[in-house]
């Protein structure tokens, strides 16, 4: 584990036991997240962005759970593997030292608690009983996240928009100090406008509060607005990361192009959107192989026989792909 390293993944491997099989959710997947960095994972829908967030905090939905892998976390003393810890060891780090916004929790709001009690609601299934510490805390928080703390607090979530709920989730998220924070798809249900405000806002907290965050998203334009490095995530697997210039402006992998070109430009005028052909992969049986490369324009014999491990490119900049030195950028 690195010096500046405030959590290390090691070929992590999440499943779930669905009817018709094991589905490989997150597949040998490693990295390392550095103290007060940002790292974004982008992927389209089903790669496994959120299985892999959520098994950080051991809250894998459902069947899920890490069949194999290391989640150390380095504490103030020592390294803790995260996915060996009970359930009630698990509690003492999740939310205190890494907390999570999860993916549509703007409409987990129970619509007749008011903010407070939501909020004290919150803290008591964490263990947190000392109300005056709490509404101390609410207030310190709102007030970061420009909100104007007495009014949040009163108010019914119906009575707050999207932008604001989003802001008080975050701030809920922030109330016991945590180091690392993971973000997943925060931004997904704004509009456009409050989504730049939000990542300000992410920008804002990440250098007052010194956090360490993971920051989900199928956005990568999104994302590179407030990301250190990016990782790109395809069929469960990391099939590029890097710092997010490199990513955004000179990717390798085939794929991570490919969300590239999804994405729409505002000055792109008319021009149709690109969409990846093809279906995203069945998690209960992978490819063979490269998982991208049913759907690769690039695709060889090599690509169907074994999967490429990640290879660098430059610096920081890794990729898993045999043919990424053929491609060149523009393409
Ligand atoms: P999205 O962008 O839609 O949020 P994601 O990248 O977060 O997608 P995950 O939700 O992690 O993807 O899903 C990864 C894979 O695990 C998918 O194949 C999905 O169908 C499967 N999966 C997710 N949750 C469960 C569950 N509770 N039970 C069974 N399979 C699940
Ligand atoms: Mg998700």
């Amino acid at each position: 584990m690195r010096e500046n390293s405030v959590l290390s993944v090691q070929n992590l491997h999440v499943v779930y036991s669905a009817l018709r099989g094991t589905v490989k959710a997150v597949r040998d997947v490693s990295f390392e997240l550095n103290k007060k960095e940002c790292l974004a994972f982008i992927g389209e829908s089903g790669s496994g962005k959120s299985t892999l967030g959520t098994s950080l905090i051991s809250l894998i939905p459902g069947t899920g759970r890490v069949s194999s892998g290391k989640i150390i976390y380095r504490g103030n003393s020592k390294d803790i593997d995260i996915a060996k810890l009970s359930e009630n060891e698990v509690r003492k780090i999740r939310w205190k030292e890494i907390a999570m916004v999860f993916q549509s929790a703007l409409n987990s709001f129970n619509p007749v608690l008011r903010i407070w009690n939501h909020i004290l609601e919150t803290a008591k299934a964490h263990g947190v009983n000392d109300k005056e510490f709490v509404q101390k805390k609410s207030l310190e928080l709102l007030e970061l996240v420009q909100l104007d703390p007495e009014r949040v607090l009163k108010s019914f979530p119906h009575e707050l928009s999207g932008g604001m709920k989003q802001r008080t989730l975050i701030a809920m998220s922030l109330l016991l100090d945590p180091k690392i924070l993971i973000l997943d798809e925060p931004t997904t249900a704004l509009d456009i406008l409050t989504q730049k405000n939000i990542i300000e806002l992410l920008k804002k907290i990440k250098d007052e509060l010194e956090l360490a965050m993971i920051f989900i998203s199928h956005d990568l334009s999104i994302a590179a607005e407030l990301a250190d490095r990016v990782a790109t995530m395809y069929g469960g697997k990391i099939v590029e990361i890097g710092p997010t210039d490199d990513i955004f402006y000179r990717p390798k992998h085939p794929y991570t192009k490919g969300l590239l070109k999804a994405v729409p430009k505002i000055s792109g005028g008319f021009e149709e959107l690109f969409s990846i052909p093809g279906e995203p992969p069945d998690l209960i049986n992978p490819p063979s192989g490269c998982p991208f490369h049913p759907r690769c324009g690039y695709v060889e014999e090599v690509c169907k026989k074994e999967a490429p491990q990640l290879e660098q490119v430059e610096g920081n900049h890794y990729v898993a792909c045999y043919k990424w030195r053929g491609i060149t950028d523009g393409e």
